[in-house]
């Protein structure tokens, strides 16, 4: 059984989707529940009905498209990813698992192949936190990473809430029902671009993730004592700048010496009170992001920036505040996913690199429920969330019969 990809078809429809936009091509805006985003949705189901598969919506809205296997009552083999983008972004992002996964699809109809197991494609709701704040939000759900209860709670900036926009899109139901069993898939393997520069700089056709990073956030509250930059002389000063500063750049260093070049920390918001030049500042507001691929290194920077801000509130005499925004557990991709996307490479003569994907993905969530791969392909500079975010038609399709071979022998 021969698999052959159809790259124009696959083009095509990649070129068709990012016109679906609200913002001017070459540029891509897609956000959850908008008219836009339910315009794509159609043009995505019609697509998957072309293809003969049964098409079902839950209650946030994650597509299924399923196509039958001889055995309906074995777990599925799912596969699939998202199509909203945030503003201003680029064509590629999560739509080459969505569309590269209803290709591989039909690269495997055309083969004459006749699953055991269904192969169920989903499209996941929101994986941008763009208009509810949250990532990833079908996926949390579906996996139970995120109760029904926690996304009632959901408003976007003018005040929406999410029950109300998910009804007015059409997605009746109870968020309860979304939710599925742990036996649900066997198996589910995630195309996407790598959003990083190595495949491109190494010049490898396909990546395999092993760990997929997990982020944590925290806001950062700093206050201390303001006064005349003239008249308050330097033994009297509570500066809460300069002890935002000194905190940076201790958790700049325990994350350089956290023994494993996977655990990254970041403040990438400095919001100073007054803000005049002169006058002491007395609050600060820092942003702090914290990624690793280990649960425990991770929560121990966690813990170690905590220990640093509470000495330097000592010794400064100022009051430091680490409230959490959240924090999820790493995931790691199943050993026999790994290795049955690595056969498939092998097959067809495909290089590959075992890697670590350091942005989260819907995989991540999966990961709670069912054993989960990711396949990663090269994209230009390592360029996303952009519009000039670009992956080649060749490497596209390169994944996708990865992806086909690799359902194949899961599937069967
Ligand atoms: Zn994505």
């Amino acid at each position: 059984m021969n698999l052959e990809v159809n790259k124009q078809r696959l083009t095509s429809e990649i070129e068709e989707l990012a016109l679906i936009s609200d913002a001017e091509a070459p540029a891509v805006t897609r956000i959850v529940f908008t008219p836009t985003d339910l315009r794509a949705r159609a043009w995505f189901l019609e697509r998957c009905k072309k293809a003969g598969l049964a098409t079902r919506q839950d209650a946030i809205g994650n597509i299924f498209a399923r196509w039958k296997g001889q055995d309906a009552n074995a777990a599925a083999v799912g596969t699939g990813s998202h199509i909203d983008a945030i503003p201003n972004a680029g064509k590629y992002d999560g739509v080459v698992g969505v569309l590269g996964g209803l290709e591989a699809i039909r690269v495997l109809q055309q083969s004459g192949f006749n699953p055991k197991r269904s192969i169920e494609l989903i499209l996941f709701t929101s994986e941008e936190p763009t208009r509810f704040g949250i990532g990833c939000l079908g996926s949390r759900l579906l996996s139970g990473s995120l109760s029904a209860d926690a996304v009632k709670k959901l408003t976007d900036k003018d005040s929406a809430s999410i029950e109300q926009a998910r009804r007015t899109a059409g997605f009746q139901g109870e968020l309860e029902t979304v939710k599925l069993s742990a036996g649900h898939y066997q198996a589910f393997v995630e195309l996407h671009i790598e959003q990083g520069p190595l495949l491109e700089q190494k010049n490898i056709s396909l990546g395999i993730v092993s760990k997929i990073a997990a982020p944590s956030s925290f806001r950062i509250f700093i206050d201390g004592a303001g006064g005349h930059a003239g008249g308050v002389l330097m033994p009297d000063r509570h500066d809460a700048l300069c002890a935002a500063s000194e905190l940076i750049l201790a958790i700049e260093q325990q994350a350089k010496t956290s023994g494993s070049t996977d655990t990254v920390a970041t403040v990438g918001i400095c919001e100073v009170f007054p803000g005049a030049v002169n006058s002491i500042p007395s609050r600060v507001h820092l942003s702090l992001d914290i990624r690793d691929t280990d649960l425990q290194r991770r929560d121990s920077l966690i813990a170690a920036a905590e220990a640093s801000s509470q000495a330097i509130a000592a010794n400064r005499g100022v009051t430091i505040r680490q409230e959490l925004v959240n924090a999820d557990a790493p995931g790691d991709c199943a050993a026999n996913i790994v290795e049955t996307l690595s056969e498939s490479c092998k097959k067809h003569r495909l290089s590959f690199l075992p890697m670590v994907s350091r942005a989260y993905h819907d995989s991540l969530f999966m990961s709670r429920i069912a054993p989960v791969g990711m396949l990663f392909i090269p994209c230009r500079n390592g360029y996303s969330h952009r519009p000039d975010e670009y992956a080649s038609p060749e490497d596209i399709a390169r994944g996708t019969l990865v992806l086909a071979e690799t359902l194949r022998s899961l599937a069967s």
